[in-house]
């Protein structure tokens, strides 16, 4: 043995591994992949193996791992030789991405990107709420003691978080866009909701991330996810998008060039309140409102 999987040259660039340059992989989206991974594909299977998967009657939960145990029995190599393939090609790739937050002007993504979290920045904003917000007046004269014992205050720093859908986002995550970073949540606390809610507009940032930022631990997962969702729709037919919890941790700042929009949920549920939907008062920024008048 060399230590070569069968893959014919995982690592290397193989012609089917070419679909994936630069193309927008949008998990909502089959379009932008359905098609990409059946080319993909098309070197793996075992003589007549493609078909004989597509007439099996299987009556499996979206997120079940038997659909790669399935898979696996019509392929030539493993199904972890094809993710791990899989996870080398899709580096080309670009991930269409999303970030949920709460800012006065979404403007700020379009100019600068998005940075990673950073607790003097936060801080500052602690500040300014606590200073320009009657509600929290209380807090003023013990703010700056508050930041000093704050013991969690490294707790995400230099991460930026990323999803990959953003329906799990809004059903279960409402409240980064109800009340804003997590960290802020932590260090003001929960007599500090009704400020937050008031500072900016809830936020969904689109992000067109090269996949090669994420780490290949990451790319490994979502090739599952991507594999797994490819047997299932060519096995059922189409169906149903599952919305995919999936997160991709980065350790570096998104630049605007690779920010592609944005948009202000009307409804969204807070987790802290059996999920009650809450309506935004105003689903704009003054970004929207000056694209809007061109
Ligand atoms: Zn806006």
């Amino acid at each position: 043995m060399n230590g070569k999987s069968d893959l014919s040259d995982v690592g290397a660039p193989t012609p089917s591994a070419e679909v994936w340059r630069a193309r927008r992989v949008h998990w909502q989206d089959r379009a932008t992949w359905f098609g990409a991974l059946e080319t993909w594909l098309e070197r793996q299977w075992r003589p007549g193996g493609k078909a004989r998967l597509q007439k099996r009657k299987l009556d499996l939960c979206w997120d079940d791992s038997h659909w790669l145990k399935a898979l696996e029995r019509h392929v030539q190599p493993s199904v972890e030789t094809l993710i791990e393939g899989l996870a080398v090609d899709l580096a080309k790739a670009k991930l269409r991405t999303f970030h949920g937050c709460r800012v006065p002007d979404a403007g700020v993504f379009h100019r600068e990107g998005l940075r990673r979290n950073d607790p003097t920045a936060l801080e500052a904003l602690a500040r300014q709420l606590v200073t320009e917000d009657d509600d929290l007046a209380w807090m003023r004269p013990k703010i700056e003691a508050m930041i000093a014992e704050f013991d969690k205050r490294e707790r995400d720093t230099g991460r930026l978080y990323v999803c990959a859908d953003e329906r799990p986002q809004l059903d279960h995550s409402g409240h980064y866009l109800l009340f804003g970073s997590e960290w802020l949540q932590c260090l003001l606390g929960w007599e500090a909701h009704r400020a937050l809610k008031r500072y900016g507009t809830p936020t969904v940032v689109e992000v067109d991330l090269p996949f090669d930022w994420a780490s290949e631990g990451t790319r490994r997962e979502f090739a599952r996810h991507l594999l797994r969702e490819w047997t299932r729709v060519f096995v059922m037919g189409e169906t149903f998008s599952p919305a995919l919890d999936f997160s991709v941790i980065l350790r570096r700042d998104i630049p605007a060039e690779v920010v592609v929009g944005h948009s202000h949920p009307k409804v969204l549920k807070n987790p802290f309140m059996q999920y009650l939907t809450e309506r935004t008062a105003d689903p704009t920024c003054p970004h929207c409102v000056g694209s809007a008048k061109g």
